[in-house]
């Protein structure tokens, strides 16, 4: 039996392998991908203490996983399809067969939020994209737009202007929720073009986007963008597919936890993107895998 079994290779989970491998107890860390975790998807993060240069998402994702490896961390690549979990047991069920665990850790972050417009499924990897950092260069020297108000379409907006011709910005209100200095980023940047009190009411192409048309909420008036690539940045969503129904959700469906990461189940710890976090960065991701995995040793 492990003392942890950790779920998910971001910087949540790394961390916690790290903390646990520190601790000496006998932990894995499950993932079904690759390691680093939404970071990866990130040109560069500016705001990681210690690396004042902004290193680009994958590269720190990849030190996060060497330096946990290097301390012992065992990374198991395999999906989890199955978890019971209850105060007295908890059970992993993977391809290869079944793991138990005294404690829990859910590490599996969260994935970007669609539009929710009508043939939105239709245009992925035909015009709509949720990464720009991935599909980016597919668009160069092209126009592109990209949609939400958040950190992710800011910085994506930024990233873009560099290789496209022109970017639409469309965001649904006046203000922004992203950083301030992402914003006066994005702003004097001559490509980008805010396109603001707008929404997108429907997506324009045959097979391939050809254009957007955005209605303006306080005018009423529509428009037709005409864009080879929209990027949706709308937030997101916490992966928890796999504890529906056994661990508390709350109504945004993040896993519900206390300030030392514990779920409603005795043993069962939730740390990162997955949760009831008031900040989705990575330093708070780190900081609840830390907290997580030293609350977790103390019961084993
Ligand atoms: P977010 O902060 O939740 O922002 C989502 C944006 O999308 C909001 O502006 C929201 O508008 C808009 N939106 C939501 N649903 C929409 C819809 N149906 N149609 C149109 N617009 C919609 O999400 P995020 O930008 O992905 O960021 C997620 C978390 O990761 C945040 O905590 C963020 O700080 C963090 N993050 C950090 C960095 C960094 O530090 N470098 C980079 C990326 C992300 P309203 O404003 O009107 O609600």
């Amino acid at each position: 039996m492990l003392d942890i079994a950790i779920i998910g290779g971001g910087p949540a989970g790394l961390s916690a392998g790290i903390y646990c491998m520190r601790g000496g107890v006998l932990a894995r860390l499950y993932e079904e991908m690759f390691t680093g975790g939404q970071i990866v998807k990130t040109h560069r993060v500016d705001n990681y203490p210690g690396f004042s240069e902004g290193p680009d998402g994958f590269a720190l994702g990849a030190a996060f996983e060497t330096h946990a490896v290097k301390l012992g961390l065992n990374i198991e690549y395999a999906p989890i399809l199955k978890l019971t979990l209850s105060d007295e047991k908890k059970v992993l069920t993977l391809p290869s067969g079944e793991v138990e665990a005294k404690c829990v850790i859910l590490c599996m972050g969260a994935n970007p939020r669609p539009l929710g417009i009508d043939r939105e499924n239709d245009f992925v990897g035909s015009g709509i994209s949720y990464c720009a950092t991935c599909d980016g260069a597919f668009y160069r020297n092209k126009t592109v737009a990209v949609i939400g108000g958040g950190d992710t379409a800011v910085s994506d907006a930024i990233y873009l202007s560099a290789l496209c011709k022109k970017v639409y910005l469309i965001h649904r209100r006046e203000q922004f929720r992203a950083s301030e200095q992402l914003q006066k980023t994005a702003f004097s940047k001559d490509n980008i073009e805010l396109v603001l009190n707008s929404t997108v009411e429907e997506l324009v192409g045959e097979k391939q986007l050809s254009a957007l048309t955005v209605k303006n909420k306080l005018t009423g008036e529509h428009k037709t963008l005409e864009v080879d690539g929209a990027f949706v940045a709308v937030g997101i969503v916490p992966r928890t597919e796999l504890v529906r129904g056994q661990v508390e959700l709350l109504p945004d469906g993040s896993v519900k936890t206390d300030e030392f990461m514990q779920t409603n189940i005795k043993g069962v710890f939730a740390a990162g993107d997955i949760r009831n976090t008031p900040l989705r960065q990575v330093i708070t991701a780190c900081a609840d895998g830390a907290i997580a995995a030293t609350r977790a040793m103390e019961l084993c």
